[in-house]
């Protein structure tokens, strides 16, 4: 299903963060995570817009997660926007930051700790030595390591989440072996969800393009079951 790709206009609302949060409790990549991401930082593979492919591919599972939910039990749904299953993809031109959110089932604090830095996935290492011998980098997602090509066109990347289980919490890293958690007392509370921001490295400008990002979307979307929007801060 291919749903209208709707183009908005809003403020920008976000600060941008230049260091890490000073109170969160730091954690360190598992050792084959942390060799991952410095071949993805490093690499110059040209066709880094994958990383798009990677976020929406799990923003779509998370609202099939929290959709799957509701089958017997309505109320994790929510109520008003809550109870929306959609993705939404903003660019902030000024501060440099792409971010894609989603209603799907977010993240406990612990499920932060877990899927995204200390328990490696067995493609991991594979992916590794996949690299290290010259294979496609277009083959991340099949090794269960899709969300870490978000380095190739970051070099800081917050996930701020909601799970209905838990507080809201944010991870944040800037790919150099160590990420940090922290309950999230300064953005909007998200209701449900995930929120990903993409903090861009100064070759990666084309990202901040609408005209860029639509067709992107256009491409990655076409078997994504839930709407995508795609916003834009006003200059
Ligand atoms: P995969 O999608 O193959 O499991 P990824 O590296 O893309 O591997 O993602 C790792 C894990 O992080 C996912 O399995 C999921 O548990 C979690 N995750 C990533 N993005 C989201 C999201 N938007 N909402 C909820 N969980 C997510
Ligand atoms: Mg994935």
């Amino acid at each position: 299903m291919v749903y209208p790709l709707i183009l908005m206009l809003s403020r920008a609302e976000s600060m941008t963060r230049k260091n890490l949060r000073s109170n969160a409790e730091k954690f360190e990549f598992q050792a084959e995570v942390s060799r991952l991401m410095d071949i993805l930082i490093n690499s110059l593979y040209s066709n880094k817009d994958i990383f798009l492919r990677e976020l929406i591919s799990n923003a779509s599972d998370a609202l099939d997660k929290i959709r799957f939910l509701s089958l017997t039990d309505k109320e994790v749904l929510g109520e008003g926007d809550d109870a929306k299953l959609e993705i939404q993809i903003k660019l902030d031109k000024e501060k440099k930051i792409l971010s894609i959110r989603d209603r799907g089932v977010g993240m406990t604090k612990e499920d932060l700790i877990k899927n995204l830095g200390t328990i490696a996935k067995s493609g991991t290492s594979a992916f590794v030595e996949k690299m290290q011998t010259g294979g496609d980098l277009n083959l991340i997602g099949q090794f269960g390591v899709g969300f870490y090509s978000v380095y190739l066109v970051a070099d800081y990347v917050e996930v701020i989440s909601k799970h209905n289980d838990d507080k809201q919490y944010v991870w944040e890293s800037k790919a150099d072996g160590a990420f940090a958690i922290s309950e999230d007392t300064y953005n909007e509370p998200l209701g449900r969800g995930t929120e990903i921001r993409l903090h861009l490295r100064e070759e990666a400008g084309e990202y901040l393009e609408e005209s860029k990002l639509k067709e992107l979307v256009k491409k990655y979307s076409e078997f994504i079951n839930f709407p995508i929007y795609l916003w834009a801060t006003k200059e």
